[in-house]
């Protein structure tokens, strides 16, 4: 059924009945269909690092990878970890290709009207396929990481939610077909490609990659060879920038200036014959267990010591940017702490623009932080750079902080994700939404759950700030992951003068938290003084954003905190005397009774709600404030 479903485009497949093919995805997704194209028994993974890592150890003899789709083109989801595995060194050799025809359909559970449907899950790519017609049909896109998985979420979830995905999955995950055909192109398909370990394969199809940092020098290169040319985003750092399906790697090479250009062929013969290891008899196709950032799910907490993220608990880190010194970082440790943050940052290895610029303290800045955290019994936050820098730093700080320049490290992101301890993931400066969800995913593949989002501004076009805080952003990952997202105003803002603003509008939104930095000699400091708060102005943030007090504030800033919540107060009264005198004449004026019992039933159940456990106060205070309010309203009592 499956191999029917695929329309194979070299001829000898048949042959290799048996093999474990793996592919990316849950059961009844589009990469199950190619996997069996040729004959395999398909295993599912939950990554395509995972599905390549298994090729590599000899688990599956084969992977299929999409490559191309005919609506979005390339698929870099699954060509980058590709190119990150040859780069690396895998050698691999593609012997196939299988294009599936893809129709994707909008399905929910039984009985769900599609009027009713408001959101529809499924794989970025496969939403990208669809972005005209859900658009039309005013349904918003939730992105997850199979379109399987998707048709698995939505039948789990008693909501009107859709998921977009084959008809083959829809059935298995018992939901109704609403649309049978969601893609904004009639004849959608993606191609595959079928990998195997080089020594093991001859490969039967050109199929090459260009590593080269420079695009105009690939430009032109379809034109010349005639091939079918998959673009990859590319950086100096990463620098694989094209696909090139159906080329001939040696005119390619031929073509392509050489110094700038790098052409990896996996469509060469390979040296060795083709010696498949035989398949393990009665393999069955698993999927393993999955961690998913974009799951639903209930939102997760991460507790450690006094800080509580997630699932309405707010954390606040503050700190300096770098560990000076043994005695800064105690110093602004204990002013944190008084303030009511229940976690103390600080950087030990600093990520600068500027190699000459203080790079940080290193493992020794270490003690000194963890020492500064300890006195004041707040649990640390540090950055690692480098994956060498894991193991040190996670055997004595309790949260592992991931850079905003290091958000697509993903060998950094995969160690984090085993070292044992929480990881805060700043997003990156040019990342997407989505991309910094997939960063998570990384890290919860890795093996860690406790996984905390930090929004800490995006790179615009705006010169007044160092980035711009992304709320927006924030707001639009809210609904995507059960991860605590915190926001970091120092480094939106690269000013001093703006982080209270900033962590007031991240708070107001929702945030989950926010790390702030804290310095108690700005204008010394080593690293990013100029978006410091002094203490005495973290101390206000902390007030107004109504931290709880702590029995260690000084008792003079207690009770200035006292006399500004009485001053609120006060202030309230009067405006709810105001409206409630404006409620009274606007009665009399239409002819109402001004009094009306079942209201002051509703403002009394308001106040007991609000003073939960203390019903004698509250009572008194709506016996209070009516009264005051019928006198305004000039009522006098029957
Ligand atoms: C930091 O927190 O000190 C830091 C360098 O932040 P970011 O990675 O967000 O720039
Ligand atoms: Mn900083």
């Amino acid at each position: 059924m499956l191999r029917e479903l695929a329309d194979q485009d070299s001829a000898e497949k048949a042959k290799d009945i048996d093999l474990t093919v793996g592919y990316q995805g849950e059961p009844g997704a589009y990469g199950e269909v190619a996997a069996a194209a040729h004959g395999g028994i398909p295993k599912g993974f939950a990554s395509f690092e995972k599905l390549l890592e298994a090729l590599r150890d000899g688990e599956i003899d084969e992977a299929v990878l999409p490559m191309e789709n005919a609506v979005v083109g390339a698929i870099t989801e699954a060509l980058e970890p590709f190119a990150n595995f040859v780069v690396e060194g895998m050698e691999l050799a593609a012997v196939g290709l299988t294009s599936v025809p893809v129709r994707l359909s909008l399905a929910a559970r039984p009985g769900t009207p599609l009027g009713a449907v408001k959101r529809a899950w499924s794989h970025p790519a496969a939403l990208r396929q669809c972005t005209h017609r859900l658009a039309q049909m005013g349904i918003e896109r939730v992105v997850c990481y199979d379109t399987a998985g998707a048709a698995q979420i939505v039948a789990h979830d008693a909501s009107t939610d859709a998921a977009v995905c084959s008809r083959r999955a829809a059935e298995r995950y018992g939901l109704e077909v609403l649309v049978d055909d969601v893609s904004d192109k009639e004849q959608n398909g993606t191609r595959f490609v079928h990998l195997r370990m080089a020594d093991h394969a001859r490969a039967q199809v050109s199929l090459a990659f260009l590593r080269t940092s420079s695009m105009t020098a690939t430009a032109r290169l379809d034109v010349l060879t005639g091939a079918t040319l998959l673009p990859l985003a590319g950086t100096t750092d990463y620098p694989v920038r094209m696909w090139v399906l159906g080329a001939d790697a040696a005119r390619l090479q031929a073509l392509a200036p050489a110094r700038d250009v790098q052409v990896v062929s996996l469509g060469q013969p390979a040296a060795h014959a083709a010696k498949v290891t035989p398949p393990k008899q009665g393999t069955e196709p698993v999927v393993k267990s999955l961690p998913h950032a974009t799951a639903r799910k209930a939102p997760t907490v991460v507790e450690v010591g006094p800080l509580r993220v997630g699932g309405g608990a707010r954390a606040v880190i503050a700190g300096p940017c770098s560990v000076e010194s043994p005695e800064q970082v105690m110093r602004i440790a204990r002013e944190v702490a008084s303030c009511g943050a229940t976690a103390l940052r600080g950087g030990i290895f600093k990520p600068r623009t500027n190699p000459y610029a203080f790079q940080g303290h290193g493992l020794e800045a270490l003690d000194w932080l963890v020492a500064a955290g300890k006195a004041n019994g707040l649990p640390v936050v540090t950055e690692v750079m480098a994956v060498d820098q894991v193991k040190p730093v996670a055997e004595k700080a309790e949260i592992l902080q991931i850079g905003a320049r290091n958000m697509q490290n993903f060998d950094l992101l995969r160690a984090v994700g085993r070292a044992g301890r929480p990881v805060l993931l700043k997003r990156g400066a040019g990342a997407t939404v989505d991309e910094w969800l997939g960063a998570a995913e990384y890290v919860m593949a890795g093996g860690e759950a406790r996984v905390i989002l930090c929004e800490r501004g995006i790179r615009t076009f705006e010169t007044a700030t160092r980035n711009t805080l992304d709320v927006g952003g924030m707001l639009a990952a809210r609904p995507l992951t059960h991860l605590p997202i915190i926001a970091d105003p120092s480094h939106a803002a690269g000013r001093a003068d703006l982080v209270e603003g900033l962590a007031r509008a991240a708070w107001s939104a929702g945030a989950d938290g926010l790390i702030v930095e804290v310095h108690d000699d700005p204008a010394r400091a080593l690293s990013d003084g100029e978006q410091a708060l002094i203490p005495a102005r973290f101390a206000e943030l902390a007030r107004n954003l109504a931290l709880h007090p702590d029995a260690r504030l000084p008792l003079a800033q207690l009770r200035a905190w006292v006399d500004a919540i009485d001053h609120d107060l006060g202030v309230l009264v009067q405006r709810r005397l105001e409206v409630a005198k404006v409620i009274g004449d606007s009665k009399r004026q239409t002819g109402r009774a001004v009094l009306d019992p079942r209201r002051e039933a509703a403002v009394r159940r308001t106040y007991q709600e609000a003073l939960p456990g203390n019903k004698l106060l509250a009572d008194k205070l709506v016996d209070l404030l009516l009264e005051a309010a019928k006198a305004q309203q000039s009522i006098d009592e029957p």
